[in-house]
């Protein structure tokens, strides 16, 4: 099945951490097909932390909804990221964003991501892969549901050289 995870950082060296994130997964036998740009977040709904750098990517597993919600929590415990951090700073936040045609609502996991529609930060390097991806629930495409986002937070494309992040505000 075919997987858009949304990938975010803003403790440590948000760079290095995506890339073990990526690491962590492919070595746990996703494949991934294809990887956004980088992109510096204003965050969201808890402000005066540091921006996140946010990515999405396109993997293909045979793992089931629930099993990859398994793989992406181990992944986040291994790579030190605590409990309560929810909406505040986090080594790594990994997020099901689409999962194939699957539509799943329950508080454990919901799929498409329940705030998908309303996150900038996800929707738009989700754009830049996948725009014409359909959100199976709500029966647009990703390229729609961008530019119907109420977010009004800022997305930046990072560069390829590594800069100093915004400071927090
Ligand atoms: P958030 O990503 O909303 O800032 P967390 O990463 O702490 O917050 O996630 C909280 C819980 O959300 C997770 O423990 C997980 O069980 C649940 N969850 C529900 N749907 C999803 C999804 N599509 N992707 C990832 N986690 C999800
Ligand atoms: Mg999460």
């Amino acid at each position: 099945m075919r997987y858009y995870l949304g990938l975010g950082s803003n403790l440590g060296d948000p760079r290095k951490n995506l890339v073990r994130a990526r690491r962590h997964l492919a070595g746990n036998g996703l494949k991934i097909r294809k990887a956004s740009s980088l992109y510096l977040t204003e965050p969201v709904g808890f402000p005066g932390q540091p921006w996140f750098l946010n990515q999405v990517v396109q993997v293909e597993t045979g793992l089931s909804p629930w099993e990859l919600l398994g793989l992406v929590k181990l992944v986040e415990t291994k790579m030190g990221r605590t409990p309560g951090s929810r909406n505040g700073p986090r080594v790594i936040d990994i997020d099901i964003l689409l999962a194939g045609d699957t539509v799943l609502d329950t508080p454990a996991l919901t799929v498409p991501h329940a705030r998908l529609a309303e996150r900038n930060f996800a929707l738009v390097p989700l754009a830049e892969i996948a725009p014409r991806a359909v959100h199976p629930g709500l029966k647009k495409t990703v390229r729609a549901l961008l530019r119907e986002s109420p977010d009004r937070s800022r997305v930046e494309k990072a560069s390829a050289r590594p800069e100093p992040r915004p400071a927090a505000r």
